[in-house]
């Protein structure tokens, strides 16, 4: 049986490439970049090259690029340094739709009394940028807005978020960790202060990430120590895999446009053939502004967990929109908040693709899973007869 795998937007296999690119920073470059000797000065180039293939995927300046250890700790970064730097009268406004990096850290600063707005979501998962824009006027905030939902691959219009945000005169975060190597990035022309991004949503290992910081942008480091990284994050490099990083960022620059419109074709097709083979299949997000690689699908009488299992016996891996907490089977916070009903809302099954699916791994689940989306709404107590 051949394993499919679908689950991109979880993490992805790392690129030989960056495996190959990295591996002599175990094995030959093992010094410390901070040290004197030669065994740790002869490293400051290959984090300098790093730093500038990463400035280059986002168009950032590489001055601007702080590597950390993955994106939750790029928006702890961005979040909880950003209001620190702002001191008294610090306010911070997300979405209701943010992942828990952003979401957790916004509502701990909240019970810190930073006070918070979360903005709603229509059924597209979509902002009402007038509730934004209402928000900011009470006063200058820290507005943090993903750029693309890691469940529904819905892409928010952050060009023209970041131009009222800059207008009221505050400070643009936004979690980019689902879109940088996927969509193009200008953080200048985008107008946006912090960006976070993470290796393994890119092809290079997990344990990575960086934080895009605009120059003059006040920021206080979350990690105290020593004075890596400019004095903006303590620790030792983890050197390895930030050449990895680069690497990965190097790749996607070069591959991005023919990549993305392959990758496209593909979750279209996958689209196009389920909702022809399945009655009763309905699309999450709004499918005008969705990443390239993204479908999540409501599959209606019957659990995302179940077809999981099925898919995953046949050796096709995705992902569900439900978290199974204290025994029961909740649809994710992403899909409450959109007010997706019910019936639709449990049977949410997300499919992310990437450089490395093929035309017959699509066909492989279109022929497999009709079959078993037919065989559990044959037992399911609320599939109409
Ligand atoms: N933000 C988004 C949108 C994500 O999808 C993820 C991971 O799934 C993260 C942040 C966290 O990234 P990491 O796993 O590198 O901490």
């Amino acid at each position: 049986m051949k394993n499919i795998y679908l689950d991109n937007n979880a993490t992805t296999r790392v690129a030989p490439e960056v495996v190959e690119a990295m591996m002599p920073f175990f094995t030959d470059y093992w010094g410390n970049p901070s040290s004197m000797h030669r065994f740790g000065g002869q490293l400051k180039k290959h984090l300098e090259h790093a730093r500038s293939q990463v400035a280059a995927l986002i168009g950032a300046d590489p001055s601007e690029i702080l590597f950390t250890s993955c994106g939750t700790e790029s928006d702890n970064t961005a979040i909880r340094g950003a209001v620190e730097a702002a001191g008294a009268g610090a306010r911070l406004i997300t979405s209701r739709v943010e992942h828990p990096a952003v979401l957790e850290t916004c509502r701990y600063l909240k019970r810190h009394g930073i006070p918070l707005v979360e903005l709603e979501v229509n059924g597209r998962g979509q902002l009402d940028l007038d509730a934004l824009r209402k928000a900011l006027a009470a006063g200058p905030a820290l507005v943090s807005l993903m750029w693309a939902n890691n469940e529904t691959g819905v892409i928010f219009p952050i060009r023209e978020i970041a131009e009222i945000v800059k207008a009221a005169g505050s400070v643009m975060h936004t979690d980019a960790v689902q879109s940088v190597g996927k969509v193009p990035i200008d953080v200048k022309a985008d107008s946006v202060d912090l960006l976070s991004l993470s290796g393994h949503k890119l092809h290079a290992p997990k344990g990575i990430g960086a934080l895009y910081i605009r120059k003059g942008t006040k920021i206080h480091p979350l990690l105290l120590g020593g004075h890596q990284e400019s004095g903006r994050r303590g620790g030792t490099e983890n050197v390895p895999y930030i050449v990895a990083l680069g690497k990965a960022c190097e790749l996607a620059s070069a591959n991005m446009r023919e990549e993305t419109t392959r990758v496209a074709a593909l979750r279209n097709r996958l689209e196009e053939g389920l909702l022809k083979a399945c009655p009763d299949v309905k699309i999450n997000g709004d499918p005008d502004h969705r990443l390239p690689n993204t479908v999540n699908f409501s599959f209606l009488y019957i659990e995302g967990e179940s077809i999981l299992y099925r898919m995953s016996d046949c050796g096709i891996a995705a992902s569900s929109g439900s978290a199974c907490t204290s025994g029961s089977l909740e649809p994710s916070h992403v899909i409450r908040a959109m007010g997706i009903p019910f019936m639709a809302a449990h049977g949410t099954i997300r499919f992310s693709l990437s450089r490395y699916n093929t035309k017959e791994d699509v066909d492989t689940v279109l022929e497999q899973l009709p079959p078993i989306i037919a065989d559990l709404r044959r037992i399911s107590p609320f599939a109409p007869p």
